[in-house]
């Protein structure tokens, strides 16, 4: 037990922070020693993530989005729990069932799917895929054919703090070619996607997006498509410091809007990555150098052994800030620019919006980033620059 840190760690905190005596993540990094950047995942965190969610949920089957953190016993995990899992790739796809995930309970999301992960896919029985154009409709027709589809549909989503853009899904002008285009296709045009944008923080931002979707569907229906599927996505919210809903209420939330406007679907899925795992990991990293640029500098620099090469890919922009833990919390503060360790200008992590460390912080400090179990190790370069990747315990 590293026992300074362990300390730390235990002194009166704002309730964000990860408290040791109740999380495991936070608990295993006070007690050990780390020689490089590391995420530190509790399975059992995401268990009670997965509970909470699909308590609030209700019918609606949860498909894991791999991409949120692919280690293989957090799928194991979650096989175990009964999930289904949305991929994106032959190898996401792969990773699934060697952790014992059947065909049936995974989709293929991407919309941009390579030719022969298709032809994968439909081999080893996986039977729905996503497709937000005419090229990828005849795609799947050519490599799986009579498979499920479900549409991809672009909606307007600004209320996101990680906005997904533009380039996932169609236009609403193009659902009705597309869903026509399937079905001559000899594919059964299944149902309908969308992704409110990550980080969707307040259930109530779905509302606009909602309002969006359903018309579009109840003109499938009227037009003869008998969609069964309505697949609402991610965008359920990990606590960065804002307030956010507990994740059972959210998701109920989200729910009753949802049968407000779309009355009885028959097959409601949801595919959370963030709200499922990214309070479960924490990452023990450290400080590598704090520094001026001149002497009457009003910022600290404060460079960490991590930064957006990395695993902290999603301080882009800085819209996604995470909380910091340090052993000097409760002292005086003051602003800092928080960088990385690698030679490219571009790894500074919060800069706009300088971040408030204490003053007594030094090289050699360890920092606790907390709730980054989403987006980070699978963000993480091969070595950019000499600095190892993320590494990743899971507990
Ligand atoms: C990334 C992704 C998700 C997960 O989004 P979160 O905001 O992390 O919940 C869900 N569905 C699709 C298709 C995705 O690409």
């Amino acid at each position: 037990m590293n026992a300074i840190v362990a300390g730390a760690f235990r002194a009166e905190k704002p309730s964000f922070v990860a408290n040791i005596n109740t999380d495991p993540a936070a608990a295993y990094i006070a007690a050990n020693d780390f020689d490089r950047p590391t995420l530190v995942v509790s399975r059992a965190k995401v268990t009670t993530q997965y509970d909470a969610l699909s308590a609030g949920l209700g019918r609606a089957h949860i498909h894991y989005a791999v991409k949120a953190n692919p280690e293989p016993q957090i799928i194991r995990t979650l096989v175990r729990k009964g999930s289904g899992f949305d991929c994106a790739s032959r190898g996401e796809i792969e990773l699934c069932l060697d952790q014992g995930a059947q065909p049936a309970h995974i989709s293929f999301g991407n919309t941009i799917k390579r030719a022969s992960d298709v032809a994968f896919a439909h081999g080893v029985g996986v039977t729905l895929f996503a497709a937000d154009s005419e090229a990828e409709l005849e795609k799947i027709a050519k490599h799986a054919p009579g498979a499920r589809v479900y549409i991809r549909l672009i909606v307007e989503n600004s209320l996101a703090d990680w906005p997904l853009s533009r380039k996932f899904g169609c236009a609403a002008s193009l659902l009705p070619s597309l869903l026509d285009h399937a079905r001559d296709l000899g594919l059964v045009a299944y149902g309908l996607s969308f992704h409110v944008g990550s980080q969707t923080r307040k259930a109530e931002f779905w509302n606009p997006v909602l309002d969006q979707v359903a018309p579009l569907w109840h003109a499938a229906q009227e037009a003869g498509h008998a969609l069964q599927l309505l697949n609402i996505g991610g965008g359920f919210p990990a606590f960065y410091g804002q307030s956010i809903e507990a994740p059972r209420r959210y998701a109920a939330s989200v729910i009753a809007a949802v049968e407000a406007r779309f009355g009885a679907v028959p097959h409601l899925m949801a595919e959370p990555g963030r709200g499922l795992v990214a309070e479960a990991g924490h990452i023990a990293a450290e400080v590598m150098l704090v520094s001026r640029k001149s002497a009457d500098d009003l910022h600290r620099w404060v460079y960490l052994d991590i930064g957006r090469f990395s695993g902290l890919a999603e301080t882009e922009g800085e819209a996604i800030r995470y909380q910091l833990v340090t052993r000097h919390d409760g002292g005086d503060t003051g602003p800092c620019v928080l960088a990385g360790p690698s030679c490219d200008s571009a790894d500074i992590l919060y800069e706009k919006r300088p971040i408030n460390l204490p003053l007594a912080l030094q090289d050699g400090d360890r920092v606790m980033i907390c709730n980054c179990g989403a987006y980070t190790s699978a963000y993480s370069s091969v070595g950019f620059n000499g600095f190892p990747p993320l590494d990743v315990i899971v507990l």
